[in-house]
Order: C-alpha cells, then structure tokens, then sequence
C-alpha cells in the first residue's frame, strides 16, 4: 500500500452524505418549522421521497442502520398505520399535490411489510402527491426472505429499481457477520426481479469485514459481475461499536488492519473497473448506460443520504422512524424510536427529533464539499460568487490542505482543489477541510478509508 495513503487512512472523517453532518442536526427542533419549510415548498419544484422501514427478520452483526428484530406482524402492521398517518400529516402541511421524481424505501428491510401493506402505503402517496409516469421507484430488498409473490406485486405498484446488500460472498466471512446468503440465492432474487420487469439492480458490497481478504473480495467481484447488476456500491466496513452495540459480535482480532483495508478497497475498485463498470465518486460504479453514470460524466452527479445519486431534488421529503429529509431551508431527522414517533404522528405532530436550518455559510460549504465528493474537484471561489462570498474566503481550508498538496494528494491553486489520482480515494479528507464544525466534538466518525 502507498505508504502516503496509508499514514492519513487512519483519520476519522465524516462520510459527508449531507453539511452540516446529522451529529449537528439539534435536538428540540419544533416541528412547526418543519411544517412551515414543507408549506413554503415550490410546487413547480419535483421532490423526492425516502420511506424508512426499520425492520428486518435477522440481525447481520455488522449493521449500522437504525433496526429492529421482528419476529411477529403485529408491530409491522402497526408501523403501516402509523406510515400512513404520517403521509396524511406531511399531505395537509403541503401547498398542493408535489410532483415526485425519486421515491426510495429503504431500511431495515422494506420487503419485510406485506405485499398488501406495501400497496396501501403506495395508494396513499399516489393520493398525496403526483409520482410522475418516469419516476425512479426503488426499494432495498433481502434475498433471504424474497419471495416471487412480493416481486410480482413489487412491478404491479410500478416499483422499477432493487438494491441487495450482497456484502461478500465467502462463506466464512457471511458466518461471522450473520448473514448467510449463497451466491444463489442472490442469482435467484436478481432473475425473480427481471423476470417480472424490473431491470435495474444495485449491489452493495462492503470491504474490511471481519476474516475478509484482497482474494475473497476479488472472487466476490467476479460472481457479482456475471449477475451484471447496473449499479454496485463498494462500502468500507465501518467498525463503530460504541454506537452500533451489535458490532460488538464481531470478532475484533478478525478485522483487516489499515493496509489490508485500503489494500482490499484499491484491489476491489480495481476488479470491478476491469468489469465494464465506470468509477462513480468516492464509492460507487455503474455500468456505462446507467443514469448514474451519465449523470456523473455530465457533472450533474448528487450526494444524499442513501449515496450518490443523479436525483437534483432540492427536497427530500422523509417518512418512517428515524427518516432524514432535506429542504431548501434545512435538515430534519424524524423520532428514532418507532413508539415515539407513532406517539407523535398520533397527536397530530410532524414526528421530528433532531433538525438545523441551514446558513448561508452552511450552503456554500456544502455545495463545495458536494463536488468534492462528487468530482473530486472544486473551485471555492467560483462556488462562493453564487453565494456572494469574498474571493479567498477560504483561506482556512487552503492551510488545511497544505499537508495533503505537499504529499501530493491534491492540487491546490487559482482553479481551486482538485484530488490527483493517488488523492482521489481520500476525497473526506479533502472535503473535511471546508467542515466548519469538524473539531466541535459531537460525533467520533469512522477512518477515511
Ligand atoms: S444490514 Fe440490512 S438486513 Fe442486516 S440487519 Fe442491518 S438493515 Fe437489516
């Protein structure tokens, strides 16, 4: 491994999937600004929708979303009712019926609700708002409990994109991460999707898991690309017991150190390049023909909550416990705790937790570290014109990118930042320095790489 890469992999840094960081978002937020950021939306404008279903039949140790073990229907059922109250409540605090473009449920696991709960959900967003006939409709599903009765029903209710956390497929590392699901079973789900039409399919896959090595990857990667799936994710395992208390299952002594890590991440990134898959910001790749990768050649590449996407919605309306939703004005997190936030719904109350309207300076850094992110490029000073800041204004980050231009990682000069190839896999990094709340303590984040 490059001795360089190797020495900065170490420093934790956010994944910044939004500025400010959700560590930032404040508790107490009232949800009556949140009502009135969603009155004030632009009905001219199409937004997006992101319904979070926290439930999942197993427990894979390595998980790091906010879920629930379910065993029984009961609490599934009452989730829906709860869902679509909240649908109700977001509808009546609206300006009129908003055009979507993007609608994503993710989890958990969605396709653990039953296939009739799924098509209530969706009747009630399609009298809510006005889901456009060319809408991207995708939803995260588990193999291991996929049946070809939820699939069908899924392309009945118009759904047209699937996502499979795929991770790894060697057996012994499925077994110390509790996810057993043979390359199959994976085959079976993807072809039960487009047998009933829904063609477009994304793999996540994680590096730096427990017993995993550069070769058990490489043969992943390979099984993976005969399945052909449009999009693939390449995730760096994240080993945050402190918040994420399942981890604690995984066998610390087992984890990859920092060189086998950026070892395995280099020979991965590598494997599926060689596949016929373009490189996508920092993680991600996807087959020439796939809107992602047009929209990244077109430098109209975007980062949210769930990764890149080629979704430009100002606006992400967020539905279920713990959803994040983004407006023009600012962040809001809903009520992580399923009860707390059907007690809220119940009373009439947009079910927030956690929100931060955004400042100017807010906006401009955000906007510098989303093409950071996205293009691993950056020019601060033509970005801040749009938002009437002084040229320079970013002296600081300059001086905090020092050490990285000396080590040749990036660029630094009068077009602004730019990551060099042997800087690109660090592109955090880079987007840290324009983080003006990185050093105020709130959150301990996983390593750069
Ligand atoms: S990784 Fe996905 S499927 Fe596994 S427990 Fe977490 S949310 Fe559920």
């Amino acid at each position: 491994m490059d001795p360089v890469i190797e020495r900065y992999a170490q420093i934790a840094t956010p994944r910044y999937t939004s500025y400010p960081t959700a560590p930032h978002f404040q508790t107490g937020f009232d949800p009556e600004t949140y009502r009135g950021w969603l009155g004030a939306l632009d009905p001219a404008e199409p937004l997006s929708l992101y319904l979070h279903v926290p439930f999942c039949r197993q427990m894979c140790w390595y998980c790091g979303c906010n879920m629930k073990l379910v065993k029984r229907e009961g609490p599934l059922k009452d989730y829906v009712e709860t869902l679509l109250s909240e649908i109700a409540l977001v509808r009546d605090a609206l300006p009129g019926r908003l055009r979507v473009a993007h609608l994503h449920w993710g989890g958990g696991t969605p396709t653990a609700l039953a296939p009739d709960d799924l098509a209530r959900v969706t009747a009630a967003l399609e009298t809510a708002f006005d889901i456009l006939p060319d809408a991207e409709r995708a939803i995260e599903s588990d193999p291991r409990t996929l049946t070809d009765a939820m699939v069908a029903r899924l392309a009945d209710l118009g759904f047209n994109r699937a996502s499979f956390g795929v991770q790894e497929f060697d057996p012994e590392v499925q077994r110390t991460i509790n996810r057993i699901q043979p390359p199959e079973m994976v085959a079976e789900a993807v072809g039960a999707f487009r047998r009933h039409g829904i063609d477009a399919i994304n793999f996540d896959l994680i590096y730096g898991l427990p017993h995993q090595t550069t070769e058990k990857l490489l043969r992943t990667i390979d099984l993976a690309a005969e399945m052909a799936p449009d999009r693939i994710a390449l995730f760096g395992y994240a080993h945050v017991p402190w918040v994420a208390k399942n981890q604690r299952m995984i066998p610390e002594d087992a984890l990859p150190d920092a060189r086998a890590r950026a070892d395995q991440a280099a020979a991965a990134a590598e494997a599926v390049v060689a596949a016929g898959y373009r490189a996508i910001g920092l993680d991600h790749f996807a087959l020439p023909g796939d809107g992602l990768a047009r929209a990244a050649r077109a430098g109209r590449l975007h980062r949210n909550f769930q990764g890149y996407t080629d979704d430009p919605a100002a606006t992400m309306i967020g539905l279920g416990a713990t959803s994040i939703g983004r407006a023009p004005q600012g962040f809001v997190q809903n009520l992580a705790e399923t009860g707390a936030w059907a007690r809220a719904v119940a009373a009439g109350t947009l079910p927030v937790a956690k929100g931060r309207a955004i400042s100017l300076d807010d906006a401009l850094r955000g906007a510098v570290i989303e093409r950071i992110m996205c293009d691993g490029r950056a020019d601060p000073d033509a970005i801040g014109r749009g938002f009437g800041a002084a040229p320079g204004w970013w002296r600081a980050a300059r001086e905090q990118l020092a050490p990285m231009a000396a080590d040749g990682l990036v660029e630094v000069g009068a077009h602004g930042v730019a990551l060099t190839d042997r800087g690109r896999p660090l592109a955090r990094l880079a987007a840290a320095a324009f983080d003006a709340y990185l050093d105020t303590g709130a959150a301990r984040h996983s390593v750069a790489l």
